[in-house]
């Protein structure tokens, strides 16, 4: 695409969310929204700076951004009214909110400190503004959990990314090599691969490392005859991939094949039960009973799954306790795993997207015991 084809289908989109946040800002009775979150900020109004504010009503669309960020702002979000604050957002939005006449103003509660909550209550009272703040959460998270089809594209090609570094990986993986030295040559990789940065640290965890889910790279020196669990991903114009393998170096033993299996089948069964509609706590459900049946439920201490998109955790979240539903155009992980202190531990995990339904499976990396 061209770049004025492809800015034309940005400012496209971008429209197209900001309808229909208004119509979730209306359902739930308010005047206008505030929205802080970088994310959020970014796939609004296509603003990649690390701190601003967006201010969306019915009527208005206001980035409000510092002096280090006005130049970008009005290269990167056209169509918005961009302001520039000189101070905290206590001194500057009283002012503006009695200027546009709006009485209930939703915050996102999960990204406003306790503090900037306080202290913006107070100057509204102080200056005598008749505002009530409301406390929202997930209004944009449940937008941008539903991929449009550009977004899908940068997905795919994040993980097609994350596939192609993964097989040469696999050859540095060796016994000899640290656990360090093997992420950083992960992550050299994925950057020579044209991956923006890593989306979050590289996880290479072998022997009993690999029972702790979230395990950072340590010195330890990888052997052979210990199971090695990698868990990497890419980021493409903004949008991430998530991926995890276990591979065996060497002659796998009883268990280690044992719990292999069980993972790779409740990861099997998750995908070819999942449908759209459906909970995404019995997502969670599906590949959990495989493992319970299995007698390695206590060994299964994280959700099945999460969304992934402009943020590596976002929503959906698929796990026993979720409130989420799926629906199609829902782009997450599936990935279970078993973890046996002190032996070592096995993670399996592919993206999907909910396509007509289904679980379609976008990774496509070998995933049959990895020796
Ligand atoms: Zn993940």
């Amino acid at each position: 695409m061209t770049n004025r084809l492809a800015e034309g289908t940005r400012r496209k989109s971008r429209i197209k969310r900001l309808q229909k946040l208004r119509t979730a800002i209306a359902e739930k009775g308010l005047d206008a929204l505030l929205i802080s979150q970088p994310e959020n900020l970014r796939y609004l109004s296509g603003f990649t700076g690390s701190s601003g504010w967006l201010l969306i009503s019915e009527q208005s669309a206001i980035l409000a951004i510092d002096f280090r960020y006005v130049e970008q702002a009005k290269g990167e979000s056209p169509g918005f009214e961009i302001t520039q604050t000189k101070q905290q957002l206590r001194d500057w939005l009283p002012g503006l909110v009695s200027d546009f006449g709006w009485y209930k103003l939703g915050l996102e509660a999960n990204f406003i400190s306790y503090e900037g909550y306080h202290r913006l209550s107070e100057a509204i009272k102080t200056k005598q503004v008749n505002l009530e703040l409301v406390p929202t959460t997930g209004i944009v998270e449940q937008l941008r959990s539903i991929k449009e089809p550009g977004e899908l594209g940068f997905i795919t090609k994040a993980i097609e990314l994350t596939d192609a570094a993964f097989e040469q990986a696999r050859a540095i993986i060796r016994p000899g090599i640290t656990e360090k030295e093997a992420a950083w040559e992960i992550e050299k990789i994925l950057r020579q691969e044209g991956s923006e940065g890593i989306p979050f640290e590289i996880i290479v965890a072998s022997g009993s490392n690999a029972a702790l889910p979230h395990a950072r790279p340590t010195e330890k020196t990888i052997c052979s005859g210990e199971p090695v669990l990698i868990d990497m991903g890419a980021r493409i114009n903004g949008y991430c991939s998530d991926f995890s393998r276990t591979l065996f170096l060497g002659k796998a033993d009883k268990t280690f094949r044992e719990i292999y299996s069980i993972v790779l089948k409740a990861q099997a069964t998750a995908i070819e039960r999942i449908e759209s509609g459906m909970d995404a706590s019995q997502a969670d459900r599906f590949a959990r009973s495989v493992v319970e049946q299995a007698g390695y439920g206590d060994a299964f201490g994280h959700g099945l799954g999460h969304g992934v998109g402009l943020a590596v955790h976002e929503s959906p979240s698929l796990g026993p306790s979720s409130t989420d539903s799926l629906t199609d155009g829902m782009v997450f992980t599936i990935e279970p795993g078993i973890y046996l202190a002190g032996q070592g531990g096995v993670r399996i995990e592919d993206m999907v997207v909910l396509k007509n339904g289904k679980a379609k499976v976008l990774t496509k990396a070998k995933k049959d015991l990895l020796l």
